[in-house]
C-alpha cells in the first residue's frame, strides 16, 4: 500500500523527461567528444541559447512575471515567453505561482522547494512530486494576459515545436544535427536546469546572511556568476519588490544590467527599487542583532558595556545613512529646480558625510571583527 501511494505521489510526466535526458546526455556526450570533431561555431550559438534562456527565466518569469518589478511592453514579453519556453522549466504562470508561494511561506511546508526538507529536496527532488492545482488567487493577474494564459495552455505542443525547430536550425547552421542535439539541447538543457536549480538549493544553503536571518536565504558571489545574477538571495527575500539582487554597481546582476538596458531603449518602465535608506538600516540591524547574540553568549559578565558600545556604533551609523538620505533627496529637489547656488554646497556636504560615514563604518567593522573573533576589545567606561 505504502509503495502504491509512493508511485502516485510522483510527477511521471517531469520525472521520465528528467531522468531521460540525463541518461541520453551522459550516454551521447561521450560519442559526440570521442568521434565527432569539435566544433567552436556550435559551442558558442549553444552557449548563447544558454545565455538568452536562462537570462528570460530570471528577467522575464522572476523578476517580471512573478515579481512585476517593472513594466514592459507585448513584445519584449513574447521574446521572454519564446526563450522561457525554451528553458523547459514550466509555464511562465506555473513558474510564478509557485515561486509566489515560496517567498510567502519560505522555509514552511507549503513553500514547494523549501531547503528544510532537505538540499537534494530543494534542489530536485521537489519536481518529481505531484504538483498542488495552482491556487487562482495567487496567479489572478498574470491569468489577465494573453501571452502568459496561451503559453500556459498549449505549454507542452510550445516547448516540443520550438525546441525541435531551434535545434534542427542550430544543426542545419553548423553542419552537425547530432551535435546540436547533444549540445545545443541536452549540454544547454543540463547547465541551465542545474544552475536554476542551485538558487532553490544553494542558495539557501551555502553563503551569507547579509539582510535578514529570519530566512534561510543566503547571498553567494560565487552563485550569482552561474545563476545570471540570482545568487544575491539574502537581499532578494529581504526586498524582494527590488529589480536588482545585486545592489552595487559591482555586483554580478546581469538580469539587472538586462532590465536596466531595456530602460534605457525605452522598452522598460516603472523600475522598483527598494529605498536605500531601508536596505542600510536593514542591513545594520541585522549585523547588530547577531553581535548582541555572541555577547550573551560569550561576554554576558560585560554585557550591559558591550551593547551599548554596539548601540552606539549603530546609532551613528545610522544617523549618518540618514542624513546621506536626506541630503541626496535635497540634492535631486535643487537639481530639479535648477539651483545652481546650492547644487555645489550639497555635492561637498554628502561627499563629506559618506566620508564620514565610511569612517565609523570602518571602526564598526573593526569593533564586530573582534567581538566575533573573541577578541579584547575597548569599551566605553
Ligand atoms: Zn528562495
Ligand atoms: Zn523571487
Amino acid at each position: 500500500m505504502k509503495i502504491l501511494k509512493f508511485l502516485k505521489s510522483i510527477n511521471w510526466p517531469s520525472t521520465i523527461f528528467i531522468i531521460g535526458y540525463h541518461l541520453l546526455m551522459i550516454g551521447l556526450a561521450p560519442i559526440y567528444f570521442l568521434f565527432f570533431p569539435f566544433s567552436w561555431p556550435l559551442f558558442w550559438i549553444s552557449f548563447t541559447l544558454f545565455y538568452l534562456s536562462g537570462l528570460s527565466i530570471t528577467v522575464g518569469y522572476h523578476r517580471y512575471f512573478a515579481h512585476q518589478t517593472f513594466k514592459t511592453n507585448r513584445f519584449i514579453e513574447a521574446i521572454l515567453l519564446f526563450f522561457g519556453t525554451l528553458a523547459i522549466q514550466g509555464s511562465a504562470l506555473r513558474w510564478s505561482h509557485d515561486h509566489r508561494i515560496h517567498h510567502a511561506f519560505i522555509d514552511k511546508d507549503e513553500d514547494p522547494y523549501t531547503v528544510v526538507r532537505g538540499f537534494w529536496h530543494a534542489h530536485i527532488l521537489w519536481i518529481f512530486r505531484k504538483q498542488k492545482p495552482i491556487q487562482e488567487k495567487v496567479v489572478s493577474d498574470l491569468r489577465r494576459n494573453k501571452l502568459v494564459n496561451n503559453q500556459d495552455k498549449y505549454y507542452v505542443v510550445w516547448i516540443v515545436v520550438l525546441n525541435v525547430l531551434v535545434t534542427l536550425g542550430l544543426g542545419f547552421l553548423t553542419g552537425s544535427y547530432f551535435g546540436a542535439f547533444v549540445i545545443g539541447f541536452l549540454g544547454r538543457l543540463f547547465f541551465l536546469h542545474h544552475f536554476t536549480w542551485f538558487i532553490n538549493s544553494l542558495a539557501h544553503y551555502w553563503g551569507h546572511q547579509n539582510y535578514s536571518t529570519e530566512h534561510t536565504a543566503v547571498d553567494n558571489y560565487l552563485l550569482s556568476i552561474l545563476t545570471f545574477g540570482e545568487g544575491y538571495h539574502n537581499y532578494h527575500h529581504t526586498f524582494a519588490q527590488d529589480y536588482r539582487n545585486g545592489i552595487r554597481w559591482f555586483h554580478f546582476d546581469p538580469t539587472k544590467w538586462i532590465i536596466w538596458l531595456l530602460e534605457k531603449c525605452r522598452l522598460a518602465t516603472g523600475l522598483k527599487r527598494a529605498n536605500g535608506l531601508k536596505i542600510s538600516e536593514k542591513m545594520l540591524l541585522e549585523h547588530k542583532k547577531v553581535l548582541l547574540e555572541k555577547v550573551c553568549t560569550h561576554f554576558a559578565h560585560k554585557k550591559e558595556a558591550f551593547e551599548a558600545a554596539i548601540s552606539e556604533h549603530i546609532d551613528k551609523l545610522v544617523a549618518k545613512a540618514k542624513r546621506i538620505h536626506d541630503l541626496s533627496k535635497e540634492y535631486e529637489k535643487a537639481k530639479r529646480q535648477k539651483w545652481a547656488d546650492t547644487l555645489g554646497d550639497l555635492r561637498l556636504e554628502i561627499r563629506t558625510t559618506k566620508k564620514h560615514f565610511q569612517e565609523s563604518y570602518r571602526a564598526w567593522k573593526r569593533f564586530s571583527k573582534s567581538v566575533m573573533k573573541l577578541q579584547p576589545v575597548e569599551l566605553p567606561v
